[in-house]
């Protein structure tokens, strides 16, 4: 089973509260629903789970958005018109290692979310202030009528093969001796496969084909698709991007499978809940 991390979130969307005044109403007034509990987007966190309170808690001026059901119960997070785009620190994504899984999917909903309302407080046709509609799933524009929602900007992440060896690099922003896929984001007028094989041909000088699609994964930072893929190369001499690549080299699946089982190696690995992890735990498993 193919389970990259921050996927797996109990939340049922509930679309038709969305559309539902009424009973949007009666969630909110129900002392039994929950909000997460979050300052400028760090969650508090008990254990491995996030925390929750109920929605009397919700500051002056805040909206709840509604995430969803979890067990038939309305989850809720707040957007405040003060809010600004959120900042992502090293602690953050230590806090967010410790969660099980399924709530640090309901965390990279929520997050996404709120970051996205606290970018686009203006309408982009006519440059108005916007109102949140559809329980936090969307903005209207009363000047213009136009209507926003949330936006996911796609990824590839992905593996080049050559006879049995994986490409690697690292970008100068990586902590030391952290090595991973290559990835870039999909520009428009792109297919999957075409932005593979755009992306890794300008960082490494590699030329593949054959793209195959492994796995996806949401990355709320602030709200990116991730697609893993892996292909095929055509050539092994690696002509570096310096703007984009600090290094890169071709690992076996021997060497991977160390690295990711904790032993020493050339390289550390991807933490866990990076879909590179994944990836390459995948490719080493063959
Ligand atoms: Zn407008």
């Amino acid at each position: 089973v193919i389970a990259p991390g921050f996927t797996g979130s109990p939340l049922d969307r509930a679309d038709r509260l969305r559309h539902d005044e009424a009973a949007l109403a009666a969630v909110v007034a129900d002392p039994a629903s929950r909000l997460l509990c979050e300052a400028a987007l760090d969650p508090e966190v008990a254990g491995d789970r996030l925390v929750w309170t109920g929605l009397d808690a919700l500051r002056d001026g805040a909206q709840p958005l509604l995430l969803g059901l979890i067990d038939g119960v309305a989850h809720f997070v707040a957007s405040h018109p003060d809010d600004r785009a959120a900042v992502r620190t090293p602690e953050l994504m230590q806090r967010l290692a410790t969660l099980r899984r399924e709530d640090a999917a309901t965390y990279a909903a929520a997050r996404s979310l709120v970051d996205w309302h606290a970018r686009h407080r203006f309408c982009s046709v006519c440059g108005n202030g916007t109102h949140i509609f559809r329980a936090g799933w969307g903005r209207h524009c009363p000047v213009c009528g136009a209507d926003h929602f949330p936006r996911t900007d796609p990824v590839v992440i992905m593996i080049a093969e050559h006879r049995g060896r994986a490409l690697l690099g690292r970008q100068p922003s990586f902590p030391p001796g952290r090595y991973s896929a290559l990835a870039g984001f999909l520009e428009p007028g792109e297919s999957i496969e075409e932005a593979v094989a755009r992306e890794i041909v300008e960082e490494s000088g590699i030329r593949v084909g054959n793209v195959r699609y492994i796995a996806s994964q949401p990355w709320p930072f602030p709200s990116s698709l991730m697609i893993a893929c892996v292909a095929d190369a055509e050539n092994d001499d690696i002509v570096l991007d310096p703007h984009e690549l600090e290094d890169a080299m071709w690992v076996s699946r021997e060497e991977v499978r160390a690295v990711l089982a904790g032993e020493p190696g050339r390289f550390l690995a991807p933490p866990p809940y990076a879909i590179a992890h994944t990836l390459l735990t995948v490719w080493a498993q063959g």
